[in-house]
């Protein structure tokens, strides 16, 4: 079969034949139709400090994924040939105890398809049929390629009630906006997402019904008068890992202001912790996806009319996955998804 493989300790990825993967007794095998391309698989593609350190040589990249049943472990039931799913990419261990209080996206011996395990850019892909999640018909193969990077919009933003809420996003990238679409769909009163990137500003514009603002050229609390709101936002959400763009949330939060981070800065960035004690700003890390209940909610949200699709812009064929990730390199894009069919 034919894989995107990072082959060589340098900047790229490369195509290569591989064998279809052998499948164990609780196994199944994914035949790939459609993958979406993730900041974690440029950072694999640049080969950067995380990646070198991280990523073995050699391996399968990719782990967001839509694709299609075609083959079972004798042990596996509940999952048939033909069943259209996605799946999360995580593979868990089961000693620890937060595994074994059924709290599986904390078990810290986490293993992850695309970056520790042979991943889903590819043909086949082999997944322990307990990762797989089946996809309704209304959710169609794009969508459920992108379901990992939702999933992760999805866990940040119920990570706190937002119900008639003020909401700050902080990074429009496609997760960012995402998240907005969420908090409006389950009832933000206001959600503002700020970035310095006029292209993905708008295009959050065009995903969600939010405020975007461009904080290098409009002053937030400005922003905030404007909305009246009367102390300022309730729940903030920091995607973009970005030093100035975390002072500022905790700048424009209300007392008792709380913030779900998901964004990742570069390395010790300082925080000015007197002011989280004295706005008694309560703070949570975001990793990944409850398995599975934020899959679950998810496709409840997706069922019942939350809709992302725009946040997608651009669609090439898998031969042609150079395009793809230059054009997520550049910036300029919302999820780009490759085609394998
Ligand atoms: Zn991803």
């Amino acid at each position: 079969m034919k894989a995107l493989v990072k082959a060589r300790p340098e900047t790229g990825l490369w195509v290569e034949d591989r064998p279809v993967p052998d499948i164990g007794p609780e196994d199944v095998l994914i035949k790939v139709k459609k993958t979406g391309i993730c900041g974690t698989d440029i950072h694999i593609w640049n080969w950067d400090e995380w990646a070198a350190r991280t990523v073995p040589v050699g391996l399968v990249t990719g782990h967001e994924f839509a694709g299609e049943i075609v083959a079972k472990g004798a042990q596996v039931t509940g999952l048939e040939i033909g069943q259209r799913c996605s799946g999360e990419g995580h593979l868990i261990g089961k000693l620890s105890r937060q595994s074994r209080a059924g709290r599986f996206h904390l078990d810290p011996a986490t293993r992850g398809i695309g970056v520790n395990e042979p991943g889903a850019f590819a043909e086949y892909l082999r997944l322990p049929a307990f990762n797989v999640v089946p996809l309704p018909d209304a959710i169609d193969d794009d969508i459920g390629a992108i379901l990992d990077p939702l999933g992760n919009a999805v866990h940040t933003a119920l990570s706190f009630d937002l119900v008639g809420e003020d909401v700050l996003i902080t990074g429009a990238g496609p997760i960012g906006i995402m998240a907005a679409a969420v908090a409006r769909h389950v009832g933000a009163r206001h959600v503002v997402i700020t970035d310095v990137n006029p292209a993905r500003l708008d295009l959050a514009a065009q995903v969600a019904d939010v405020t975007p603002v461009n904080v290098a050229q409009q002053d937030l609390r400005e922003v905030q008068a404007k909305l009246k709101m009367a102390q300022g936002f309730d729940v903030g959400m920091e995607m973009s890992g970005n030093q100035q763009a975390l002072d500022q949330m905790i700048e424009s939060l209300v007392m008792g202001g709380r913030i779900a981070m998901l964004g990742i800065p570069p390395g010790k960035s300082p925080v000015d912790w007197s002011r989280i004690v004295f706005k008694a700003i309560t703070i949570k890390g975001v990793y990944g996806r409850e398995i599975f209940e934020t899959w679950y909610k998810m496709i409840a949200m997706l069922e019942n009319g939350l809709d992302v699709r725009r946040v997608i812009t651009h669609r090439f064929k898998a031969a042609d996955y150079v395009r793809g990730f230059e054009t997520m390199r550049s910036g300029l894009s919302g999820k780009v998804v490759l085609d394998w069919t």
